[in-house]
Formats: C-alpha cells, sequence, structure tokens
C-alpha cells in the first residue's frame, strides 16, 4: 500500500529531535516520516493519498490516564444535571427524563453540584418521589462521593443498619444523602442496574465516540470488573484505543482476563474527597475540626491487596486524594517493593491532590507515576470552597502541578470524566491557567504531559505520545496554535479530525453536515 501524505500543516510532534514540521507520511498504522517544508514536494510524488491540512495544527493524540468510562457512556443516557443552579430546575429535569419511563425504571442522573444553587442544599427524597412519578432516582454528585437517593432508592439498597454515610435530617428522617460506604453501595448497585435498562454496549460506545471528538486516541478505563469483560470484546469496535484498569480487589479474575494493571477509584479507592469531608488528611478538616476524613482500608488490607497485585506482575493505580491516603499508599508500596524488588513497576497514586510536604519527594524515590486531573481546578479552584474546607493555606496546595513537575514527578493527566468531561484541551487551559499562579505550568509542559507522560502511565511511551517516524499514527488536527493563542483561549480551541493508527475516526465536518 502506498503511504499517505499530510502537507499544509503545523504539526507540534512532541519529538525533541524535530519539535515542529509541516507534514507526515503515515505507513499502516505507523508514522514513516515526518517532513520538513522542503520534503513535502518529494514525499507527494510517492502518496498514495494526500491530504492538505489547509494549515492546522496538528499534535500527538491526546492520552486520557482516568476515565470512568461505563459511567461515562451511562451518564450520557442518563439525565444530565450540568451548570443546574436551583432546586426547582433539578426536579423539572428529572421530571423530563422520568417523563416516558416504566413504572419502576431506575432514573439516574449525575454532574449535580449542591454548591450551585443559592440554598446550597440537595433535593430531599419526597421532592424526588414527586418529581419522578414514584420511581427509584439516583443522583450522582459531580464528584462521585456523594449522591442522592429517595426512598424507592434506599430500599433497592438494602443497605444494612449502622452503614456509614446515609444522611439523616435533624428530626432524624433519612435525608436523602449518601455518603462514604452507602455512596459507593449506591454507586456499585445502581449504575449496573441503570446499565442493564439503558444497554452498556450502548453507552461504551457513546463514550468512546465522545473521546475521540475530544482529540482523545487512547484512554485508560478505570471500570468494574463486569464491565471490562463486556469492554474486552468490544475491542476493535470502538474508534478509540482502550487499556483497562479494573477497579476489582479480585487480583486473580484480572489476571485471568490476560490484563496488566488494576485499580482506579469506585470500590477500591483508598479515600474520599474533599467537599463530603471523606478525603483523609493528616489534620483535621479546618470547617470540621473533630474529623480527618476516612481511610477506606485498615493498614493490612491495602497491604495485602497490593501485595498481591504486585506479585501478581500487575501494575497498580489507586485513588488518593489527601495526605492521609497518599502516606498509607506510599508505606504499602514502600513495604511491598522492599519485600518483592521490581524495576519500573510504574505503581501508581489517582489524583495525588493534597500532598504533605516530602509526600512527593518519597514517590519519586519510590518510582511512583501520578495521574492527574488538571480540570478539577477548573471546576473547582482554590478560591471557591476549599479554603472554608481545609483552610487557606492546604487550599493553596491543591494540586500542585508545577511542584511535582518541579521535583521531577512522572505525571500524566486525565478528565476523570464523568467528573470533568472528556475535553484535553480544558486540561491545557486548566494547567496553564491554575487557579494558584505558582502551580501554572507552560503550554508545552502541559502538552507534553497529555501526550508523552500520559503514555508513559500505560508503558507505552515507544509507541505514542509523539510524532515521530515508527510511533503509531494517532493524532489531532486542531483549528488553533496553542502555542499561539492567548492562555486564556487555550480552552475554545477545536478539535477538527482525529486519526488512530493512520485512521480517521472523527471529523468535524461530518458532524457539522449531520
Ligand atoms: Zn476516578
Amino acid at each position: 500500500m502506498q503511504p499517505l501524505v499530510i502537507y499544509n500543516a503545523r504539526v507540534i510532534t512532541l519529538d525533541p529531535q524535530r519539535p515542529l514540521a509541516a507534514g507526515l507520511v503515515v505507513d499502516g498504522e505507523r508514522i514513516q516520516a515526518v517532513l520538513a517544508a522542503g520534503e513535502v514536494a518529494g514525499a507527494l510524488a510517492g502518496a498514495g493519498e494526500a491530504i492538505d491540512a489547509g494549515g492546522a495544527t496538528l499534535v500527538p493524540g491526546f492520552i486520557d490516564t482516568h476515565v470512568h468510562l461505563a459511567v461515562t457512556g451511562l451518564g450520557m443516557l442518563a439525565v444530565d444535571l450540568d451548570g443546574v443552579d436551583a432546586i426547582a430546575g433539578l426536579l423539572e429535569r428529572l421530571q423530563a427524563g422520568a417523563a416516558g419511563q416504566p413504572a419502576g425504571a431506575l432514573v439516574a442522573a449525575m454532574n449535580f453540584q449542591p454548591e450551585l444553587n443559592p440554598e446550597n442544599r440537595c433535593p430531599t427524597p419526597e421532592e424526588l418521589d414527586a418529581a419522578a412519578g414514584g420511581r427509584p432516582v439516583y443522583v450522582m454528585d459531580r464528584t462521585g462521593h456523594q449522591s442522592v437517593v429517595n426512598h424507592a432508592a434506599l430500599a433497592q439498597l438494602e443497605l444494612p443498619e449502622g452503614t456509614p454515610g446515609v444522611g439523616r435530617r435533624p428530626d432524624g428522617r433519612f435525608s436523602g444523602v449518601l455518603a462514604d460506604e452507602a455512596n459507593t453501595q449506591a454507586f456499585t448497585r445502581l449504575w449496573p442496574q441503570f446499565a442493564a435498562q439503558a444497554g452498556l454496549e450502548n453507552a461504551y460506545r457513546l463514550a468512546a465516540r465522545q473521546a475521540v471528538q475530544g482529540g482523545i486516541t487512547t484512554l485508560h478505563a478505570l471500570d468494574d470488573l463486569d464491565d471490562v469483560r463486556l469492554l474486552l470484546s468490544l475491542r476493535g469496535q470502538l474508534p478509540v484505543r482502550v487499556v483497562p484498569y479494573t477497579q476489582s480487589k479480585d487480583v486473580a479474575a484480572v489476571q485471568a482476563l490476560g490484563l496488566r494493571q488494576i485499580g482506579g477509584c469506585g470500590a477500591v479507592m483508598v479515600d474520599g474527597d474533599f467537599t463530603p469531608h471523606t478525603a483523609a488528611l493528616l489534620e483535621p478538616y479546618t470547617d470540621r475540626p473533630e474529623t480527618c476524613g476516612k481511610l477506606y482500608y485498615r493498614d493490612e488490607e491495602l497491604f495485602d491487596y497490593v501485595a498481591a497485585a504486585h506479585q501478581a506482575g500487575l501494575q497498580v493505580a489507586l485513588h488518593c486524594v489527601g495526605s492521609a491516603a497518599i502516606e498509607q499508599l506510599l508505606n504499602v508500596y514502600a513495604e511491598v517493593l522492599a519485600r518483592w524488588p521490581r524495576a519500573d513497576h510504574r505503581h501508581r497514586i489517582e489524583h495525588f491532590e493534597l500532598p504533605a510536604p516530602g509526600q512527593a519527594e518519597r514517590a519519586r524515590r519510590l518510582g511512583v507515576y501520578l495521574g492527574m486531573q488538571p480540570a478539577f481546578n477548573h471546576y473547582w479552584p482554590h478560591h471557591g470552597e476549599y479554603p472554608e474546607v481545609v483552610g487557606p493555606e492546604r487550599a493553596g496546595r491543591v494540586d500542585p502541578l508545577a511542584s511535582l513537575l518541579a521535583q521531577g514527578l512522572p505525571v500524566g493527566l486525565g478528565s476523570d470524566s464523568p467528573v470533568t468531561p472528556l475535553r484535553p484541551l480544558l486540561w491545557l487551559h486548566s494547567a496553564v491557567n491554575h487557579s494558584n499562579p505558582a502551580e501554572r505550568i507552560s503550554v508545552q509542559a502541559a502538552l507534553e504531559l497529555a501526550t508523552r507522560g500520559s503514555s508513559a502511565l500505560a508503558f507505552e511511551e515507544k509507541d505514542k505520545g509523539a510524532l515521530a517516524p515508527g510511533m503509531l499514527a494517532d493524532f489531532v488536527f486542531l483549528d488553533a496554535d496553542p502555542y499561539a493563542v492567548p492562555p486564556e483561549q487555550l480552552g475554545a480551541i477545536q478539535v477538527l479530525r482525529t486519526y488512530v493508527g493512520g485512521r480517521l475516526v472523527f471529523d468535524a465536518r461530518d458532524e457539522a453536515a449531520a
């Protein structure tokens, strides 16, 4: 087959040997050559197919290292509460979503941000009952660490007496709010129910399509075991490349699937999040000094899980938001690596949002890689509620991107979708315009993290993350050059086309025509 030549482009290769180019030669699924302006004519003479990029900027495909792909797709089939800033508006959307659903069908909704409504409250179970005509209702908070359900959904969960996190009103009645273990139960049991109702395969296809629309060419899917089984059966049929990280404590089952990675959030996370006061901190919360948050494992439990995965040769990735969770996992990684040393293990810590002084250096020495989500800072900037919850000093240290890079930590980026959208250009925007000026990074540094940096988190830096001869032909056409636009405009850059393995998988012109 004759090669594909792409010309009239501004190619940002992220290959230090040749950072900028004018075109690419693609042979099959890999890049054969990167062209300087003077080499284009010669390459065109031998081309099978030629594409005039029309002056577009080309960058390596973005790699999202932290996606809950099943829930992302299911969320696209659920009621979307994005931007809803009043309880009345929330109830209207739920009512519209419930209309026409069979009696008894679960009404699921996501992207709820209680802090956006002036009362800063959650709907009551009675309000949910009325809006959904008595159907069970499950409303997931944008963070995923808190949810609201009505009595019908609560009854389905059959939570044992004393389950932590079941919210009560001052008079003792159920408030509808679930946090902690109760929220985890809702997350792990109500989504599968909604999946059975809405169709998980359909959800996966929708989410994969949204990923390539955002310019993502590889994503790490942090999903539950049964979902991963289905996902594996869809491999090759989805437009985006997928690396599964299974959210399961069943190491043998994950190994039996032939996978090399394990972990994520959901049922395997080490702590929770700031807003529901479940992120585990070494010092108490500022607004609730009686609590330091919550560790979801006892030390020996976490050790046994990580040790089993490590000895099975798996790479481990686990959610740690607060300093006490980071400390617990670093202790476990140190112990496991001391007992069973393994070079280049690349065990990961996800989020790493509020490390205590010294923890970053300890992580670096242990060879730990970090999966970070810059868009958290876009939705929850440090001047928002964090100063109230953790105090101004700690709030200023949340998501310390520039500091971690300065200390030499290997970092990859991601969305934590559905927590933030599958839009890598929003990561660039958030990282470059960080709410703490001291933690802002350059456009080039952000681009490198989102491509080369992210590729290393799954041992794929030899194939992905830069445009150079021999690398996979995964790249994206942008309508503007990230190096040239004003920093506050980065998030407005549009993805025009996405190629995976030399194949066009998204073209904005088709969407416009459709
Ligand atoms: Zn996550």
